[in-house]
């Protein structure tokens, strides 16, 4: 570990970790920590009253993408915003609709992929279940309907056990002589979890709800299961972060810190904006990801409503809003792995530990050009932070990204950045405790656009 300070950022990240368990309860922690800074939250379905050097946040519906900003006093044409966009989400396995299912007095649950998860790393973990559960309101039995909208009405309650209620247990070497050797693993029949020894089922979905706080009264859910595990910092030098979902919920983290710490200042003549978004797992085509019209429509929402357009009485051209506004696309990097190091080019092995990494690809997979690459690059020579560059070898697919999606919707000049991580998309993945101050730094440096003291 290198200071105390970094020590600091490991502790906050790892409380971080412990209570963001799905996408929802991710937004809820950003949200909570924005409102304890003096953020205040917005509705799209109600005016805005935006004062410069006032900091505000919006919550898309589902409650699982979040957008906040600090409004600057300059002309949002003239400067654009300044942004960073992570995602909420990571590979997870979600309750499928009917997930009940009993195999001699065995109660198990069947789960769907969220993701391109390594299904083996799933095996033989304590799991937890967490997420949204919703209910019909009624009245003397009858469906309660919206006086405005005349839709159905919904509770929803945010959910999450407190313990591990489940398991995918593994099948022991000496029932298949071939386990180390043996094929890919079946996520359809292999995967199911294994909830309770009760030979009733009717017990088993009274117990699976009540570790919910829930009577079997739910009419619908978004519950996704995660490793029960507390993040934990290994390695004789104590130099690295092991624990679930790293990818993104990392560089969520930093961005928020850098936005907390940036928005303390309410004398910044800019306006920037963080941005977390759920389904970057799935391709981003949802109504909160990357490729729907929200993110966009905020942006817009707030230069409409920024003092100085509303004192104009003209609104602002939107291409020459985004075409002056600059994207940070944060999402983690392959680090170079020992044991594996013929999958990295030779030139492009981002190392553990050592700095922020820029990814390009000129398939367009990464939205990062050379001017873009270039701007980062001075961002990092500003906050004195280590840059290392990450291009795919030629005879191997590459990742993507949210950072091409939002490049093409909004038409702003984008770098797609990420730290250095190993095991991306396994259930337990790990990262280098430095580097979280590294980004940190950087970010600041962005949002701030000077020289950290
Ligand atoms: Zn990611």
């Amino acid at each position: 570990m290198s200071t105390s300070k970094s020590q600091t950022l490991v502790d906050k990240y790892l409380k971080f970790q412990e209570t963001c368990v799905s996408p929802f309860h991710t937004v809820q922690t950003v949200k909570n920590s924005l409102i304890q800074q003096g953020f205040t939250e917005l509705s799209l379905d109600s005016k805005w009253n935006l004062d410069i050097g006032e900091k505000y946040f919006i919550r898309h519906r589902d409650k699982k993408t979040i957008l906040a900003f600090y409004l600057g006093e300059q002309n949002l044409e003239t400067t654009g915003f300044k942004i960073i966009a992570a995602h909420t989400d990571s590979p997870t396995l979600k309750m499928k609709l009917n997930p009940w299912k009993q195999n001699k007095d065995l109660s198990l649950i069947c789960p769907q992929t969220h993701g391109s998860l390594i299904y083996r790393t799933w095996l033989d973990q304590p799991l937890k279940v967490a997420g949204m559960v919703y209910k019909i309101k009624k009245h003397q039995g009858k469906v309660l309907f919206d006086s405005l909208s005349s839709l159905p009405k919904l509770d929803s309650q945010l959910v999450a056990s407190d313990h591990a209620v489940g398991i995918i247990p593994e099948l022991a070497i000496h029932l298949d002589r071939n386990k180390n050797t043996s094929g890919p693993i079946n996520p359809e029949t292999q995967m199911d979890i294994l909830c309770s020894t009760s030979h009733s089922q009717e017990n088993f979905i009274k117990s699976f709800w009540s570790s919910l706080g829930q009577n079997d009264d739910v009419d619908g859910f978004d519950l996704t299961f995660s490793p029960h595990f507390k993040h934990q910092v290994v390695g004789l030098d104590q130099s690295l972060i092991i624990g679930p979902r790293h990818d993104d919920l990392a560089m969520s983290f930093v961005g928020l810190e850098a936005l907390l710490k940036a928005s303390k200042n309410n004398k910044n003549k800019n306006t920037f904006v963080l941005g977390l978004l759920d389904a970057e797992e799935t391709g981003s085509q949802t109504a909160s990801g990357a490729g729907s019209a929200f993110f966009r429509d905020c942006l817009l929402n707030i230069s409409l409503n920024h003092p100085r357009s509303l004192k104009e009485k003209s609104p602002p051209d939107p291409v020459n809003i985004f075409s002056n506004s600059y994207l940070i696309s944060a999402d983690m990097a392959h680090a170079f792995h020992p044991s594996h190091q013929s999958k990295h080019d030779t030139n492009h092995r981002p190392m553990l530990n050592q700095g922020l990494v820029v990814k390009e690809n000129t398939n367009d997979r990464y939205a990062t050009t050379g001017e873009t690459h270039s701007m980062f690059k001075a961002l990092c020579q500003e906050a004195s932070v280590p840059l290392q560059n990450y291009v795919n070898r030629q005879d191997m697919g590459c990742g993507s990204t949210i950072g091409p999606i939002l490049a093409s919707q909004l038409g702003c000049n984008t770098v797609d950045v990420g730290l250095a991580m190993l095991g991306m998309h396994s259930s337990m993945e790990t990262m280098g405790c430095k580097d979280l101050d590294y980004a940190a730094k950087v970010f600041e440096v962005f949002y701030r656009g000077s020289r950290l003291n």
